[in-house]
């Protein structure tokens, strides 16, 4: 259900995703999740699978080899992390709290970049702090702190990716791969509050 919830939210906010990241990268943002979740879609629902672990490994495989640019790599990367952290384990807010503490940890290895770069990382990254502090899930919270984390990438100057080409004029545009996180991270709370 998640991946089914993140690729709706990703066909209607296609045409957003693409206009921030017009505004300071290639505009292609929109067009590559669109096209990768969709795929996911397809290939998990045409699929039996024997564990959630499994299917994020199918997620993780088809985001690599079906979205281009930066995001397709880094989000294979950290479904695939997310995929190894619960295999064979129970599922438990711990595991899941590590697993996705895995994954941020994969794209951080992956594009070299730290919190405040204005990437992914700075939603990823209180996410992961979020889920630390609690010992249980708390929808309205984890969606605050994505949204609020994915906003405030507005005000930072850009040091990786694309958009630091930009330099200074990276600053007052929000991150495109940080919207789109909070997206991802928003589909989950919807599925684990339903
Ligand atoms: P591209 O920039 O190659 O066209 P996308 O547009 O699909 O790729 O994705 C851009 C997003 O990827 C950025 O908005 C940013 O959040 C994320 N990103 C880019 N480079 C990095 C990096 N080195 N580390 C983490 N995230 C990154
Ligand atoms: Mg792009
Ligand atoms: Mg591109």
């Amino acid at each position: 259900m998640w991946m089914e919830k993140m690729s709706i939210k990703v066909q209607e906010n296609k045409e957003y995703l693409t206009s921030l990241d017009q505004a300071i990268g290639d505009g292609d943002h929109g067009i590559n999740l669109s096209r990768g979740f969709s795929e996911v879609v397809s290939k998990i629902s045409a699929t039996n699978y024997n564990s959630s672990s499994d299917v994020l490994k199918d997620v993780a495989m088809t985001l690599m080899s079906k979205v281009g640019g930066a995001s397709g790599p880094l989000y294979g990367t950290a479904f695939l992390k997310l995929s190894m952290a619960l295999n064979e384990k129970e599922s438990t807010f711990e595991t899941f709290t590590t697993g996705v503490d895995e994954a941020l940890n994969g794209i951080i290895m992956r594009g070299k970049a730290q919190p405040g770069e204005k990437t992914m990382v700075d939603v990823w990254s209180p996410v992961v702090k979020l889920f630390k502090e609690t010992n249980e899930f708390n929808s309205d919270k984890l969606k605050d702190v994505a949204r609020e984390a994915a906003e405030a990438t507005k005000d930072v100057k850009a040091t990786k990716g694309r958009a630091s080409y930009l330099g200074d004029r990276s600053i007052g545009h929000i991150d495109s791969g940080s919207m789109s996180s909070y997206y991802l991270f928003e589909a989950l709370a919807e599925v684990l509050s339903e």
